[in-house]
C-alpha cells in the first residue's frame, strides 16, 4: 500500500495525520538552519508534494515552504489540479503565498500557528477570502499549533546560540507555554514576535 495514502474518513485525525507531515518537514528545515515551516499538498488523501523553507540556502527571499510545495505539484500536474488540492502548512501562509495559492485555485489550506506580521490568511489581511477574480478558499487555522509555535522558537534559540555574543544564558531558556489561541484573533505569532526582539534583538526579515 503506498505509505502516502491515508484511507481514514474522520477530519480531525486525516487534519491530524497532514499536519504531522508538514511538521516533519519543518523540523527538517530546522535541522539545516532554514526558518522551521514545512507543508504538504494533498489530492484524495494522498500527499503529492512536500515543501519546507528555503530562503536561507537558496538566498531567496520567495523560497517559502509554499512555493517550494506549488512547483513540485506543477512539475507533475497541470495547475488545474490545485481546485481539488488541500495545503496543509505549519504557519499561516504570508500574504504572497496566499494570493499564489487563490490564484492557482486551491482548495482549502489548514494551517498550524498564525502569521500576524505577515499572514494573508486572517492574520494581517484575508488574502483568501477578499473579492476579487479567483475564487475563494476557506483558511482553518490552530492544527497542532503548539508545535508549530515550539518550532519557530526552537530556531530562535539555536540561532542566538550561534551568534557571536549570544545573550546571557537565563535568556535562552526554551519557554514550553503557549499561550491560548484566542477566536477571534490568534495572537500566537505576535507573542512569539515579542519574545523573539526580547531575546535576539530585532526579529530576522527572513521570517515567514
Ligand atoms: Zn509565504
Amino acid at each position: 500500500m503506498d505509505e502516502n495514502y491515508f484511507p481514514l474518513k474522520d477530519e480531525t485525525l486525516i487534519r491530524e495525520h497532514f499536519m504531522r507531515q508538514a511538521l516533519e518537514m519543518g523540523e527538517l528545515a530546522l535541522s539545516i538552519d532554514e526558518v522551521p515551516v514545512g507543508c504538504v499538498f494533498v489530492l484524495n488523501n494522498k500527499v503529492i508534494a512536500k515543501g519546507m523553507n528555503d530562503t536561507n540556502r537558496s538566498l531567496s527571499g520567495h523560497r517559502h515552504a509554499e512555493f517550494a510545495g506549488i512547483e513540485s505539484v506543477l512539475a507533475k500536474h497541470p495547475a488545474s489540479v490545485f481546485k481539488n488540492v488541500d495545503l496543509y502548512v505549519t504557519v499561516e501562509p504570508c500574504i504572497m503565498c496566499a494570493s499564489a495559492l487563490r490564484q492557482l485555485g486551491i482548495r482549502a489550506v489548514y494551517f498550524g500557528c498564525s502569521n500576524d506580521r505577515f499572514g494573508g490568511c486572517g492574520g494581517v489581511l484575508h488574502i483568501n477570502l477578499d473579492a476579487g477574480i479567483d475564487r475563494c478558499y476557506p483558511a482553518i487555522g490552530g492544527i497542532f499549533r503548539e508545535e508549530a509555535i515550539m518550532l519557530l522558537r526552537r530556531f530562535y534559540l539555536q540561532e542566538n546560540d550561534k551568534a557571536p555574543n549570544p545573550t546571557a544564558k537565563r535568556n535562552r531558556i526554551l519557554n514550553t507555554t503557549v499561550e491560548n489561541m484566542s477566536i477571534d484573533n490568534m495572537r500566537s505569532y505576535a507573542l512569539l514576535e515579542a519574545e523573539l526582539v526580547d531575546v535576539n534583538g530585532p526579529a530576522p526579515m527572513t521570517v515567514h
